[in-house]
């Protein structure tokens, strides 16, 4: 088991009102970009907190982690930092 688990691309919600379009583009179409992304991440074998995580796709390397809507340095997500992590 690995200790992170990845939730797939950190995209912003709609607004208040979206439409079927909307919902369904925030839902299911990716970006999977080769390159630097924003993600969701669980620390599922600690804390189990979702947290986000700026990573490069390519190089499978953490640029940066943040929990969303807060502020970044947490102890566990500092945990990652620079790491490799597995997908
Ligand atoms: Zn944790």
């Amino acid at each position: 088991m690995y200790e992170f688990r990845h939730g797939g691309e950190a995209h912003p919600r709609p607004g208040d009102s979206p439409s079927s379009e909307q919902w369904a583009e925030y839902l299911y179409l990716k970006t999977n970009a080769a390159g630097v992304q924003d993600e969701w991440w669980c620390h599922r074998g600690g804390c189990g907190r979702w947290f986000q995580v700026r990573r490069d796709t390519v190089r499978n390397v953490v640029q940066r982690t943040f929990v969303a809507g807060g502020g970044a340095g947490e102890p566990e997500v500092q945990a990652v930092q620079g790491e490799s992590v597995e997908p």
